[in-house]
């Protein structure tokens, strides 16, 4: 294991380096290596950003968003890179399994890895880690691993600040979650002091739709919504055909499982969803109830109490069924 001595001095000279973060990236995983990403390049070393797959285009605006590379684009190319790393930073992911294809490279990979997270549950791949399962964000550990690790605030540019905001903003629901603390506010009036247009960021990241992804929102809401009174739980299920129908793009079902829970006395909401490979499911609770918990049982999945992920590979109506059938071994959490 590392101490915060060793790589300072590990750090102070340049190195090869890559950023990685977890399949399908979001805000706070793109916000979290782009940030990495800028403080390292601007300390001198060569620095490569390689993610596992694409994601929503409503991030393209990201600062250095330009120079990211997405690993089956160019696999044998990001392997060598990947194995030529002195230090590979993995940011809001801790089992790498999250990062599907990049699983085998970066898990034989023979440089150090410093992981920056705030998952349940690290798997331990890490050489060094800045964790913290009660952070708002990946992004808000940055920060403090920047400023408190590192005492490096004055590295912080407006680039870094713009994308630490997305980071908070989006992981936090626009800082409306539990884990919005004073401290994460703090850290937030902060990067708009060093700069980032928290208006412009709203605007690039809430108010891009395309025309066919709020009529498919609308679609959703009116034909896929199903609520499950006895169980204080609402749910989506979309299938193919749906997503092809409205012509759907990554990011489009993004937020989509929030409105199911936001009816009045839901406990539990969840969107599940053919894509090509797999059904995927996205779980969202209020209060105590653990969707990790299902996700990781049922699902091959996990995450946090409140936020989980997980897959299947059985037919979207048979995983909308084996949902159903798990509901009354819970049914005392969600009443
Ligand atoms: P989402 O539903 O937005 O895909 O993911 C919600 C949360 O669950 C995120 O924190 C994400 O990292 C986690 N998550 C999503 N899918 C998976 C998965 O397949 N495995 C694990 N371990 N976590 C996941
Ligand atoms: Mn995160």
């Amino acid at each position: 294991m590392f101490t915060p001595e060793t790589l300072k001095k590990e750090l102070n000279a340049p190195k090869h380096i890559v950023v990685t973060t977890h399949h399908k990236p979001d805000g706070d995983a793109l916000g979290s290596s782009l940030a990495i990403y800028h403080w390292l390049k601007a300390k001198g070393h060569v620095v490569y950003v390689i993610v596992p797959s694409d994601f929503p285009i409503f991030f393209d605006w990201l600062p250095g968003r330009q120079d990211v590379k997405i690993y089956m684009e160019d696999k044998s190319a990001n392997d060598a890179l990947i194995a030529d790393a002195d230090m590979i930073f993995c940011l809001d992911f801790n089992g790498l399994a999250r990062i599907n294809a990049m699983e085998q490279a970066v898990r034989s990979a023979a440089g150090t890895k410093i992981m920056i997270d705030h998952h349940l549950e690290p798997e331990g791949f890490d050489d060094y880690r800045h964790w913290d399962s009660g952070a708002a964000a990946s992004a808000q550990l940055v920060y403090d691993f920047i400023v408190d690790v590192m005492d490096d605030h004055q590295a912080i540019t407006l680039d870094m600040a713009t994308c630490l905001y997305t980071g908070i903003m989006t992981d936090t629901g626009s800082f409306r979650f539990r884990t919005t603390t004073s401290s994460v506010h703090s850290i937030v009036a902060d990067l708009i002091t060093l700069g980032a247009k928290n208006w412009e960021i709203h605007e690039h990241v809430y108010n891009s739709f395309s025309e066919n992804h709020l009529k498919f929102l609308g679609f959703c809401l009116l034909n896929r919504l199903e609520v499950l009174h006895e169980y204080h739980t609402a749910l989506f299920s979309i299938s193919r055909q749906d997503l092809n129908r409205f012509q759907t793009t990554t990011g489009d079902t993004e937020g989509l499982v929030n409105y199911a829970l936001a009816i009045s006395g839901m406990k539990l909401a969840a969107l599940i969803i053919d894509r090509t490979e797999q059904v995927k499911l996205s779980l969202r609770s209020v209060g105590d109830f653990p969707c990790n918990e299902v996700c990781k049982k049922y699902f091959n999945g996990g995450g946090h109490r409140n936020a989980s992920g997980g897959n299947s590979n059985e037919p979207l109506d048979k995983v909308v069924e084996q949902f159903k059938s798990i509901l009354p071994e819970y049914k005392e959490r969600l009443t």
